[in-house]
C-alpha cells in the first residue's frame, strides 16, 4: 500500500543543497575522488574556548529542558550582542533561540503566515525560504535578478511585487548563494517602499553578517531604516560566524507579539535547543572574537582565487562576492558551447561525472544557468578543482 503523504508535504522538495553535499558524500565513500564545492558550511572546527564551554556545561549537569525560549544566559548573550554589533536594542521577551536559524525562520513562518498570504523572496534565494513559505500555506512570489544586477533588486522590482496579499519581503544579505551585499542606501531604497506598505512584515536573515569583506560595513535593513523596527525580525545564528552548523543554535529577535507565537509553536515541537549547544553559543557571542576574523580573511583569499581562475573560463561569468564563502557564476555561456548539456542540472552532473567536482546547481536557488561554488573547502582542494574543471572543458 502506497503510504499517503500530505498535501504539505507534496507541495515541497528536500533542500537540494543538503542533497548534493550528502551524494558528494555518498560518491566519496564509495571510492570516487570527489571534491565537494557544495557545502553549505565553513570547513574549520568550533573554537577551543567554545567546545570547551560545552564540555563544562555538560560537566555542570547543564542537560535538561531548558525554558523554550533559550536559556537566560543565552538570551543575555545575544542581546548584548544586538546593542554591542547592531546597535539594536531588545527586551527579553523580543528574543528567541531555536535549533539553527533555520529552524527560527520555520517558526516564524508558521507564526505568522496563513494560507493565500504572498511572500516577497529575491531570487538567488536562500532553498528553504519558498518551501518554508508553502509550508505554512503561503504563495512564494519571486524577484528574478540577474548577474547585471549584481543579484540585488531595486526599489521598482519590489514596489511591482507587492501586492494586498504581501504578508512579507524576506531580505538575506550578505546573501547566500550569490555572496551579494546590500549597501545602507540600497536598503533605504527598498525601505522607502516598504514604509508605504504597514502590514508587510519584513525579515532580514542576517547570518553572513561577518563573512563580509566588500567595502560597506554590514548593516540590515532595520539599522538603515529604523522606523521599520516594529515590524522586522531579525533572525541570525552561530552556525557561520563561529563554524557551529552542527550544533543548532538560531536566534530571532523582534516584537514580542511575534516572538511570543514562535515560543508556542516551539513549546509543541522541539520544546527547546539542546541545553548543551546553548552554552557553547552564549560562550561564541560572549568570548574572544577573533575567530572570525581569521576565517574571514580565509574566505576572502579563497574568494579572490576561484573568481580569477573562474574569470579566466570562456563561457563562464562571474562577479565578485562581497562576502559570505559563495560564488555564484553564470555559466549559460558554457552550456551554449557544448552539446548534450541543455541547463545548469546537465552542467553541474557533468563535472561531477568528469571533473568529480561537485556544485549545486542555479536553478536550486531560482536563477537557472547559474552555479553555486563553496569555498568552504582547503586552497589546496580548490586549486585541484579549479584545474580539473578547466581540464574537461
Ligand atoms: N539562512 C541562510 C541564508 C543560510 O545559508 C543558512 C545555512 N543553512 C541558514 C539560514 C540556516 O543556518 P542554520 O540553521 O545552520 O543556523
Ligand atoms: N545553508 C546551507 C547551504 O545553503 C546548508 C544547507 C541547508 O541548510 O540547506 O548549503
Amino acid at each position: 500500500m502506497d503510504t499517503p503523504l500530505s498535501h504539505r508535504v507534496q507541495s515541497i522538495k528536500p533542500s537540494p543543497t543538503i542533497a548534493v553535499t550528502a551524494r558528494a558524500a555518498e560518491l566519496r565513500a564509495a571510492g570516487k575522488d570527489i571534491i565537494s564545492l557544495s557545502a553549505g558550511e565553513p570547513d574549520f572546527d568550533t573554537p577551543e574556548h567554545i567546545k570547551e564551554a560545552a564540555i563544562q556545561a555538560l560537566k555542570k549537569g547543564q542537560t535538561k529542558y531548558t525554558a523554550v525560549d533559550g536559556t537566560a544566559t543565552l538570551k543575555c548573550a545575544i542581546i548584548d550582542k544586538f546593542t554591542r554589533e547592531n546597535n539594536l536594542l531588545y527586551n527579553n521577551k523580543q528574543v528567541t533561540v531555536a535549533c539553527g536559524a533555520k529552524h527560527s525562520l520555520y517558526n516564524l513562518f508558521q507564526a505568522v503566515l496563513n494560507p493565500g498570504d504572498e511572500v516577497i523572496i529575491p531570487a538567488p534565494y536562500w532553498v528553504s525560504y519558498p518551501d518554508m513559505a508553502k509550508l505554512a500555506g503561503a504563495k512564494p512570489v519571486i524577484i528574478q535578478t540577474t548577474i547585471a544586477d549584481n543579484f540585488k533588486i531595486t526599489p521598482e522590482k519590489l514596489q511591482n511585487a507587492i501586492s494586498d496579499t504581501t504578508r512579507m519581503f524576506v531580505i538575506n544579505s550578505p546573501s547566500n548563494p550569490a555572496g551579494a551585499s546590500y549597501s545602507e542606501n540600497e536598503l533605504q531604497g527598498l525601505g522607502s517602499v516598504l514604509r508605504d506598505h504597514p502590514d508587510i512584515l519584513l525579515v532580514t536573515d542576517d547570518i553572513y553578517e561577518h563573512i563580509l569583506w566588500g567595502e560597506d560595513k554590514f548593516t540590515n535593513i532595520v539599522n538603515a531604516c529604523p522606523d521599520l523596527y516594529a515590524r522586522t525580525i531579525v533572525v541570525n545564528g552561530v552556525s557561520k560566524a563561529y563554524s557551529m552548523t552542527g550544533w543548532r543554535i538560531g536566534y530571532a529577535a523582534g516584537s514580542e507579539a511575534i516572538i511570543k507565537g514562535m515560543n508556542k509553536i516551539q513549546s509543541q515541537s522541539t520544546s527547546n535547543p539542546t541545553s548543551i549547544a546553548q552554552a557553547a553559543a552564549a560562550a561564541a557571542l560572549n568570548g574572544d572574537q577573533t575567530y572570525i576574523h581569521e576565517s574571514t580573511h580565509i574566505f576572502k583569499e579563497r574568494h579572490d582565487f576561484v573568481l580569477k581562475s573562474l574569470q579566466d573560463i570562456d563561457g563562464i561569468e562571474c562577479v565578485a562576492s562581497a562576502g559570505t564563502f559563495y560564488s555564484f557564476p553564470n555559466m549559460n555561456g558554457l552550456i551554449e558551447q557544448r552539446n548534450g548539456i541543455n541547463n545548469d542540472i546537465d552542467l553541474a552532473e557533468f563535472f561531477l561525472e568528469q571533473a568529480e567536482v561537485a556544485m549545486v546547481p542555479g536553478s536550486a536557488f531560482g536563477v537557472p544557468g547559474c552555479m553555486r561554488i563553496s569555498f568552504a573547502t582547503s586552497m589546496e582542494k580548490l586549486q585541484t578543482s579549479m584545474a580539473r574543471i578547466k581540464a574537461v572543458l
